[in-house]
């Protein structure tokens, strides 16, 4: 086995997606009168962007640190979400090759395959094509630092010119790094006078770059001090991982089986398969078997109006009083809500979209980590596509 430059490759695939995006600027600079056609190739330009900024940042990562690591699966846990093609996903599974996510992102749009010529991409993803994570409210664009980092300060940078920049000789810090710091070199904004931008030759000056900075908890505070607007933390450490409250579903009462429910009595399907199932069902009838005790079937009326048969066995007593299942259907409504301001918000103010995402993701996790309630994005109603949900329940009739 060969062994890779990440840098090299890196460039390289900046360097593809770049000639691709250039490919559909063109395209799109030829198609005329046919909006939705328009739409379709900006998003793909749009894609493409996020991808080639993301292997910049990498690319900065590898040339500042000396270490690159891709997304894997260790990176990942279910509840988490990952960024994905300009949209969030709830992450199904991660697999040892590819992250497993819903077709459909938290905004309930379908995901689109790198090539724009493939249309719908139903597959799961492969981490190259993760650009983010975020759990319990954190967002990385970039993987953690691996586990042997170390401190990046005192460690000469080679490009700057030594005559300006004197060498440190107090050697590398070896301390672990707590935070992570990307600056965006342009020889102002980032309070280097000019500085970063000498090239090694006296000749000419280099382009802005990105340096990123690995600081342990002594270097910490005096760099981030320092940092000037274009710095921003972009990993503050320890990888947390959100405390796992999950709780299993309310146990039914001792006293009631499915096979003694009664008329009225109110249930739970136990494997629901759209949004109606979510909710709380009332047993409007019984079927038994000949001669028998034993239920055959049971009808449920769901809050939406909908009416449908079980055998005994697909469903489960849940008192009417079960303050989680009114949760249940507050979150679940709340997110078709938001979901449907924050498509509006699109067009109407992209930073009130940004907000709206947050508050749409801080959601998802709160239902999660909560009530253990995994909103799948496939199964949350379209707002207005569903009847309101009936006043939660008060108590036993
Ligand atoms: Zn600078
Ligand atoms: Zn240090």
């Amino acid at each position: 086995m060969t062994t890779v430059d990440p840098a090299r490759m890196l460039t390289r695939q900046v360097r593809e997606l770049a000639v691709r995006r250039a490919r559909l600027r063109r395209r799109r600079a030829e198609v005329t009168g046919n909006p939705a056609h328009l739409d379709c190739l900006d998003a793909a330009i749009s894609r493409l962007g996020d991808e080639i900024d993301h292997r910049r940042d990498h690319r900065a990562i590898v040339a500042s640190t000396g270490s690159y690591q891709p997304w894997t699966q260790h990176h990942f846990q279910l509840g988490d979400f990952a960024r994905i093609g300009g949209a969030w996903y709830p992450v199904l599974h991660a697999g040892w090759a590819a992250l497993t996510v819903p077709p459909l992102d938290l905004l309930g749009e379908r995901r689109h395959h790198p090539n724009p010529e493939h249309g719908i991409d139903t597959q799961s993803v492969a981490y190259a094509r993760v650009y983010g994570r975020r759990r319990a409210g954190r967002v990385l664009h970039t993987p953690p630092p691996p586990e042997d980092a170390a401190c990046t300060c005192r460690v000469t940078i080679p490009t700057f010119n030594p005559e300006f920049v004197p060498e440190q000789d107090a050697g590398p810090c070896t301390r672990p790094p707590v935070a992570r710091l990307t600056i965006r070199h342009d020889g102002t904004a980032c309070g280097c006078h000019g500085l970063c931008l000498l090239a090694d030759a006296d000749a000419g000056s280099r382009p802005p770059w990105v340096e990123v900075v690995l600081l342990c908890d002594a270097h910490e505070q005096t760099a981030v001090s320092a940092a000037t607007a274009t710095a921003a933390i972009t990993f503050r450490g320890p990888d947390v991982t959100p405390d796992p409250m999950h709780r299993e579903p309310a146990t039914p009462p001792a006293d009631r089986t499915e096979s003694t429910m009664d008329l009225n009595d109110t249930a739970r399907v136990r494997r629901p398969r759209d949004a109606v199932e979510y909710r709380l069902g009332t047993v409007t009838d019984i079927t038994y078997a000949p001669h028998s005790t034993d239920i055959r079937r049971l009808r449920l009326r769901f809050p939406t109006g909908d009416e449908r048969t079980y055998t005994a066995d697909e469903i489960t007593p849940s008192t009417r009083d079960d303050d989680r299942a009114a949760l249940e259907t507050a979150f679940i409504d709340a997110c078709a809500v938001l979901r449907y301001a924050c498509r509006i918000a699109h067009d109407y103010d992209e930073a009130l979209s940004t907000d709206l995402i947050g508050l749409l993701l801080a959601l998802y996790e709160a239902a999660r980590t909560r009530i253990g309630l995994t909103l799948d994005p496939v199964r949350v109603p379209e707002y207005g596509n569903h009847a309101p949900a009936v006043t939660p329940p008060q108590g036993q009739p």
